[in-house]
Formats: structure tokens, C-alpha cells, sequence
């Protein structure tokens, strides 16, 4: 069966001199690898194509009985050039797509995630001083976006306006916020989330990541959004940030 994909290369490795797979990322069918014969060599099908955070829309081929998938030719919509040639810039990438990798929960839902890594990218790409923060902030907006986000306005309990009360404990099992006044009525662990820090995680919610790049964040608020997030990816996703890489406990 032939279809055409769009998709995001995130990994090229060669075998047999001329031949190669591909991990792709797509709105469509999420993560996949897929065969490309003669791909290291055919310019023709594959002009350009076959490099790291390219976007390319490939004709693909899908053997359901080896259940293997061929790329058969390849053309360019977009690359990002600075990401590859900027270490900085590179590292951060490759941290947003480890845990891409890691968190994600197969095609549904692959769509939405697709859009944030794409827009996570293009402001990694395009900001003459990336936020160090993005690979925080994108990790936030796929946990939030997965159904875990929680409420950082009121109290879950009495409703009372955290703002007003510069913060609140978020109790990260429960993925809920607790006004000073019901703090004791949240189980397990918890963190502290002081106003700052609460409007900078509803920013995030909110606000496309070319428009991350804006937020002004104070030290103790990525310290304290940092914290929380660890916590809260660990519970509820059932990921950990050990030796380079994101991995499942
Ligand atoms: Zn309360």
C-alpha cells in the first residue's frame, strides 16, 4: 500500500554502503522507522531529504506481511539549518525529541504533538537568543497536553484565589493546587508554587512557543517550575531524566 506522509526526520543511520533508515515522526501515524534503498545515493528521490529535523513529504510504501515501511522518494518542505550547525541550539533540540521519543503515546494524539515539536523547532531555529527554558516549557506543554494539566488559578479545594495568596502547593499525584488554608488536606508529594511560577506554567499553556521565547522568568520560578515538572513527568507519565536521556521507571 502507497501513501504520502509528512513527516519530521529524527534520526538517518546507513547500512549496506548505499542503503538507510529513517526515524520519522509524523502528524499521522507518530514514530516510525522506515527502509531507504539506495538512499544514500539517489539524489534524485531523495534530494536533501535524508537529514535530521528536515520535514519532508515522502512516498511511502507499507508492507503489512514483513510489516516493514519503504520510503520511496522524498521532497524538502522545510529544514532547520541553525539547529544543526548550532550547538546550543542542537542540544536543545535533541533534548525536546528524547523525550518526544520517550513520553509519547503512540499515533493518537500525534497530531498535537506534531504542531508543538514543529513550533518548538521554528522558534529554536529563528530566535537570535533562544530561551534556554524551551525544552522545560515543551515538556510542560506535553504533559499539560496529555490530559494532566491542572488547574493554576484557584485552590481544588476551598476555590480561593491562589494569586491572592502570592502561591499555592501543588500536589502532584492528584495534579491539584492547594490554597495555604487547605495545604494539609493534599496527600503525597507536593511542591510550592509561588505566583510567579504559576503564571509562568499558565503562559505556557496558553501561548504558541515562538511566544515562549518572551516570558520573563525569574530564577526562583524555573527553579520552582523545574522542580515541578520533574515531579509531575515522573508520576505521571513515568519518566526520568538519568545519564543524558529520558527513561522509563
Ligand atoms: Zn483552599
Amino acid at each position: 500500500m502507497e501513501s504520502t506522509e509528512k513527516a519530521l526526520v529524527l534520526k538517518v543511520g546507513r547500512f549496506r554502503e548505499v542503503d538507510a533508515w529513517v526515524r520519522l515522526f509524523s502528524p499521522r501515524k507518530g514514530i516510525f522507522t522506515a527502509f531507504a534503498f539506495g538512499g544514500s545515493v539517489s539524489r534524485r528521490r531523495f534530494l536533501g531529504c535524508l537529514d535530521p529535523f528536515n520535514v519532508v513529504n515522502f512516498k511511502v510504501k507499507h508492507e503489512a506481511a514483513k510489516g516493514y515501511t519503504y520510503l520511496l522518494e522524498g521532497s524538502l518542505m522545510a529544514a532547520h539549518p541553525r539547529l544543526r550547525q548550532d550547538v546550543e541550539r542542537l542540544g536543545m533540540a535533541v533534548n525536546c525529541i528524547k523525550f518526544l521519543e520517550a513520553a509519547h503515546l503512540g499515533a493518537t494524539g500525534s497530531e498535537h504533538a506534531f504542531d508543538l515539536l514543529m513550533e518548538t523547532l521554528d522558534a529554536l531555529e529563528q530566535a537570535e537568543q533562544p530561551s534556554r527554558l524551551l525544552p522545560l516549557f515543551f515538556r510542560a506543554r506535553m504533559a499539560f497536553d496529555q490530559g494532566f494539566k491542572p488547574e493554576l488559578s484557584h485552590c481544588a479545594r476551598c476555590g480561593a484565589d491562589v494569586a491572592l495568596q502570592g502561591g499555592a502547593q501543588l500536589f502532584v499525584e492528584q495534579g491539584k493546587l492547594h490554597c495555604g488554608d487547605c495545604r494539609q488536606w493534599g496527600h503525597g508529594a507536593s511542591v510550592r508554587l509561588s505566583s510567579p511560577s504559576l503564571d509562568v506554567l499558565q503562559a505556557v499553556c496558553e501561548l504558541s512557543p515562538l511566544q515562549w521565547a518572551g516570558l520573563a522568568v525569574s530564577n526562583q520560578a524555573r527553579m520552582e517550575c523545574g522542580r515541578a515538572l520533574d515531579l509531575f513527568v515522573e508520576y505521571h507519565l513515568g519518566l526520568t531524566w538519568d545519564h543524558g536521556s529520558f527513561r522509563r521507571i
